[in-house]
């Protein structure tokens, strides 16, 4: 279970907080405008921190931030993280932690999923789990051969042995998870060669927005 997260920051370094699943009121006025920037998001011309490189400065002290112009493919990404948020948001709704995620396949969403585990009373219900399963439901297959997995959250190593199996192309998660994360933090799951299959993987994807929706639903909580 989701036991804390935090938001990678070259300034601040990892910010990291404590909490467990509970509904606390009053979240919704925090998180409102959360994507609203990424449904502006223009595809050319606007600077974006490339996550990729901020993960290659992990762990080796202060170094200068670099940014990239952004791509096509960050576009799509961050348009996509924006949709996995609007299910966190309505995890939350249910009091559930705010996590959600999504599959795309050739520029469609075919599964969508949001954190269940405290209504479904099961311990796999993680937003990539049910995403997965409504995809592979929708497309007839098991396996989801070149679709991207989004979720908001890194995802932990039952979430990353879900994606090696259905074979996911990619998985573009927003916020790092410094204490279950198995795609970057603790492990490397999805790029493990000793596995039958690989994912590349983009942490970072709006990570403020991943992880403001988060800290906020763990600080209403206290
Ligand atoms: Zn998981």
């Amino acid at each position: 279970m989701l036991s804390g997260f935090g938001v990678q920051s070259p300034a601040t370094g990892s910010r990291t907080f404590e909490g467990e699943s509970r509904f606390s009121e009053h979240l919704r006025d925090g998180v409102q405008c959360l994507t609203m920037p990424s449904l502006h998001y223009e595809s050319k011309g606007q600077r974006f921190d490339s996550s990729r490189a901020r993960h290659r400065g992990q762990g080796g002290g202060p170094t200068s931030l670099p940014t990239t112009i952004v791509t096509s493919a960050d576009a799509d990404d961050t348009q996509c993280m924006a949709l996995a948020l609007e299910e966190a948001r309505r995890a939350e709704s249910e009091g559930e932690v705010p996590i959600g995620a999504l599959v795309v396949l050739d520029g469609r969403i075919v599964g969508r999923g949001r954190n269940q585990v405290i209504a479904a009373s099961d311990p796999t219900a993680h937003a990539e789990i049910l995403a997965l399963r409504e995809a592979a439901a929708a497309l007839g297959n098991y396996r989801l051969t070149g679709a991207t997995l989004y979720v908001t959250l890194e995802p932990c190593a039952m979430c990353c042995g879900a994606a090696v199996n259905a074979r996911v192309a990619r998985v573009v998660y927003g916020a790092a998870d410094p204490k279950a994360g198995a795609a970057q933090s603790l492990y490397r799951l999805l790029e493990d060669r000793r596995l039958n299959h690989r994912a590349p993987v983009t942490g970072g994807v709006l990570q403020q927005e991943c992880g403001a929706i988060l800290s906020e639903f763990f600080q209403k909580r206290r």
